[in-house]
């Protein structure tokens, strides 16, 4: 029901200009082709301003429709604002829009499209572009920007003489997708600024892992579902902030919320270079929790949790919590990795089986001849294996590498699985 009511918001404000812009319709929509014209314009208009509400984090949105959907979703409306946006220059103005047209109009239209066809192919092939992340998001936040404001210039002197399109709408829209990237940018980091954490140990777990141990300094913390995740803002060093999204770790019952441990895995240059560096006394930024990959308020029976990797982060935060709280519902975990010593954690799981009704199953790809595990890659045969016949009542929690999480989604078919047992969290976002 919240999915939906959240789904009925969005959908709203996409059509609400359309439906006014035909309420006061001029000559123009009279003609079939340029109404259809001008129809995909204000559609196009109104989901490009909407996308910024979809990226502000909003918690109540994130929650009800998880970050992986959320996300899916705002690549999808781009597609589909782009594809308006050509329909509407073929209905309108057939030919290559030129941003150095004379005409304004066609200069800022022009503008608006080929900013957001460049953000569309920056977001496709930034790996094969050789784009840095940091280099990427800065790219998309400026783009945007563009987008907005250019669509801006370019629908206002149509409207001039339309109180009621002009006003709650051109300017109302611009003003709202402008003010939701300032409230992302600068008045919440300028909040959490003053909800400071310390980082009071940095600890080596092997297997190219570190853990970050913060503590809240002069505030309660926060309070957080076990597989939620936050981002964590470390010291600006060289041109850009660092800003990166790292699944909590620990118990959601460990100290009321005041520590947190994040366990990060050397992929890249800050998690290479900066995190390992970070002393304890060092401040960091906090903000979450996100995300709806948790168990908490689903109605399970039994809990099947499938990592690989890094993915392995909110897994301990589930299974450590379980313990806490005391919780003896059947678990199983299937923890993938190429082998042993590249499976943080390995121990710390091995010695949770005396406190939950607890099976972990490793699949190694490249184990010691004599392993107590399963070999080769995850697959359907593997789990059924380790799972009962009647899966009715088990939920499954998913988090990998990309090959990983498709594989699963095949595997969970071969099983039967209806999706809303199958919960998924994807590491990387671009
Ligand atoms: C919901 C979620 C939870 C995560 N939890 C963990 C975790 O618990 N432990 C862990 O080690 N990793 C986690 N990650 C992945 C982590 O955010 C990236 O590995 C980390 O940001 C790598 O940054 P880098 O600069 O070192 O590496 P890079 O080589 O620069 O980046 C590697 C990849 O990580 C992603 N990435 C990089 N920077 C960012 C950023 N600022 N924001 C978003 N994505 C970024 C990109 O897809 C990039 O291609 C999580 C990611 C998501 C989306």
């Amino acid at each position: 029901m919240r999915s939906l009511g959240w789904f009925a918001v969005f959908a709203a404000a996409v059509v609400l200009p359309l439906a006014l812009a035909w309420a006061v319709r001029g000559e123009l929509w009279s003609n079939p082709t340029l109404a259809f014209g001008a129809a995909c314009g204000w559609l196009a208009f109104a989901l490009l301003a909407a996308e910024f509400g979809l990226v502000t984090r909003v918690r109540a949105a994130a929650a009800a429709f998880g970050s992986d959907a959320l996300l899916l979703f705002h690549r999808a409306m781009a597609f589909a604002a782009l594809a308006l946006l050509a329909a509407h220059i073929v209905a309108l103005a057939p030919g290559l829009p030129n941003p150095l047209a004379s005409s304004a109009l066609e200069r800022w239209g022009a503008l608006a499209l080929w900013s957001l066809a460049a953000l569309i192919a920056l977001s496709l092939w930034r790996r094969q572009l050789r784009c840095a992340y940091e280099l990427w998001l800065v790219s998309h936040r400026v783009l945007a920007a563009v987008v907005v404001l250019a669509s801006f210039a370019h629908v206002w002197p149509l409207v001039t003489r339309d109180t009621l399109l002009r006003g709650p709408i051109v300017a109302g829209y611009t003003a709202l997708a402008l003010g939701a990237l300032a409230w992302q940018r600068l008045v919440r980091p300028a909040w959490l600024a003053r909800r400071a954490w310390e980082v009071v140990e940095n600890r080596d777990e092997g297997a190219s892992t570190r853990t970050l141990v913060v503590r809240a300094v002069g505030h309660a913390g926060l309070r957080f579902a076990p597989g939620q995740f936050v981002w964590l803002r470390t010291e600006r060093r060289g041109l850009f902030a660092q800003e990166h999204p790292i699944s909590i770790a620990s118990s959601a019952q460990l100290d009321g919320g005041r520590t947190l441990e994040l366990s990060i895995k050397a992929l890249g240059d800050w998690s290479r270079e900066l995190v390992p560096r970070m002393a304890p006394g060092e401040r960091v930024r906090i903000d979450g929790p996100f995300g709806s990959f948790t168990p908490d308020g689903q109605p399970a029976e039994r809990l099947v949790l499938v990592a690989g990797g890094i993915g392995i982060t909110p897994m301990r935060s589930i299974l450590l919590t379980m313990r806490d709280r005391g919780d003896r519902r059947p678990v199983t975990l299937f923890y993938a990795a190429n082998r042993r010593a590249r499976a943080v954690f390995a121990s710390e799981l091995e010695a949770l089986r005396a406190e939950l009704a607890f099976e972990l199953v490793f699949v190694f790809e490249d184990p010691e001849p004599a392993q107590a595990c399963e070999r080769g890659l995850l697959s359907a045969e593997v789990l059924r294996r380790h799972l009962p016949q009647d899966l009715r009542f088990t939920q499954f929690f998913v988090c990998g590498p990309a090959p990983m999480m498709d594989a699963m989604e095949r595997i969970a078919a071969q099983l039967g699985l209806p999706s809303r047992q199958l919960h998924t969290e994807r590491f990387d976002m671009v």
